[in-house]
């Protein structure tokens, strides 16, 4: 379970099992007017550069390796580190942020997760990345699954429930009309097939949709709808 914590009149979500990781920092916006004024401060990463990603809803994965970091974003939805002082951040309205760090704190990523990205598989190659790049192995791994749209909401057609072949991932009700996708069941499933510890991983449990308060939605509030930020990082 994640936490909801407030600090200079900004609420942000944490989740205690990375809180555990030394050196590691991270949060999880909610919904803000302007998600990135203040936030990285509150977030422990006040001035330092963010490592910034054109998200594209794929299974790309980028190794941030070089102190200089891209002018351009380029195209992808997870980055990860062994960088200290450097941001790695993703945005969401509905898609599930996915922070991760080795227990440690020697390597962290962040990935975005909707239905698109965890059909390809974003955060198992997320995984595979840390371990290869960064030289731990994935039973060492911790990660937090932020706030998504949840399976009340995450109605799809059955193009999309065919892709989620693994049992617990697309559920069918006699009151729903079609099938819905658990997106944070899709996305640990990930997590425990890469080899992370089912019980180092932490899964928001509140919706984006049904929660207007404190999230934006894009099935909500379609293409106006704003995004959340979700950081984490190494600290020098
Ligand atoms: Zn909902």
């Amino acid at each position: 379970m994640l936490h909801t914590r407030t600090q200079s009149d900004i609420t942000f979500l944490a989740a205690p099992v990375l809180e555990a990781v030394p050196r590691v920092v991270h949060a999880f916006s909610t919904r803000r007017p302007s998600p990135d004024d203040g936030f990285a401060a509150v977030a422990g990463m006040e001035g330092w550069p963010t490592f910034p990603l054109r998200q594209i809803h794929s299974d790309r994965v980028h190794w941030v390796a070089g102190e200089r970091l891209p002018d351009t974003a380029p195209d992808g939805d997870a980055a990860a580190t062994a960088l200290p002082g450097v941001a790695l951040s993703v945005r969401t309205a509905d898609c599930a942020p996915v922070l991760i760090a080795d227990r440690r704190g020697r390597v962290v990523a962040a990935a975005h997760a909707g239905w698109r990205g965890a059909a390809a598989g974003v955060v198992r190659r997320t995984v595979e990345q840390v371990v290869s790049e960064g030289g731990v192995e994935a039973r060492d791994l911790a990660a937090a699954i932020g706030p998504h749209i949840g399976v009340c909401c995450m109605e799809v057609g059955d193009d999309v429930a065919d892709r989620f072949a693994q049992p617990g991932i697309v559920l069918r009700r006699p009151d729903w009309p079609k099938p819905h996708l658990d997106l944070g069941a899709a996305n640990r499933a990930q997590l425990a097939d890469a080899g992370v510890p089912p019980e180092r991983v932490e899964v928001s449990t509140l919706c984006t949709r049904c929660r207007p308060d404190l999230f934006h939605s894009y099935r909500r509030d379609g293409e106006k709808a704003g995004r959340m930020l979700s950081l984490i990082g190494l600290a020098p």
